[in-house]
């Protein structure tokens, strides 16, 4: 039994995410998600997915890369 940390939920099936050394509870992939997930510098959405990072920043695909001038960032999948 564990509480998740994002929502407060207090559930039986909570899961643990070791990250950088931390361990986080969650109670479902969604709230996972939320806290881990980077966003989209362009278009600010969460990218679940193989995004793309320069410099610190992430995108969630080549085309908002290039929106933020990334040229030379390219769709790895
Ligand atoms: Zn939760
Ligand atoms: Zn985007």
């Amino acid at each position: 039994m564990a509480v998740c940390e994002v929502c407060g939920n207090d559930y039986e099936e909570t899961f643990e995410v070791r990250a950088a050394g931390a361990v986080h509870v969650f109670d479902s992939f969604e709230c996972a998600a939320q806290k881990m997930a980077p966003i989209c510098e362009n278009c600010g959405c969460r990218i679940l997915g193989h995004g793309l990072q320069a410099d610190g920043r992430y995108y969630c695909c080549a085309n908002c890369a290039r929106m933020q001038g990334r040229m030379e960032l390219a769709d790895s999948v």
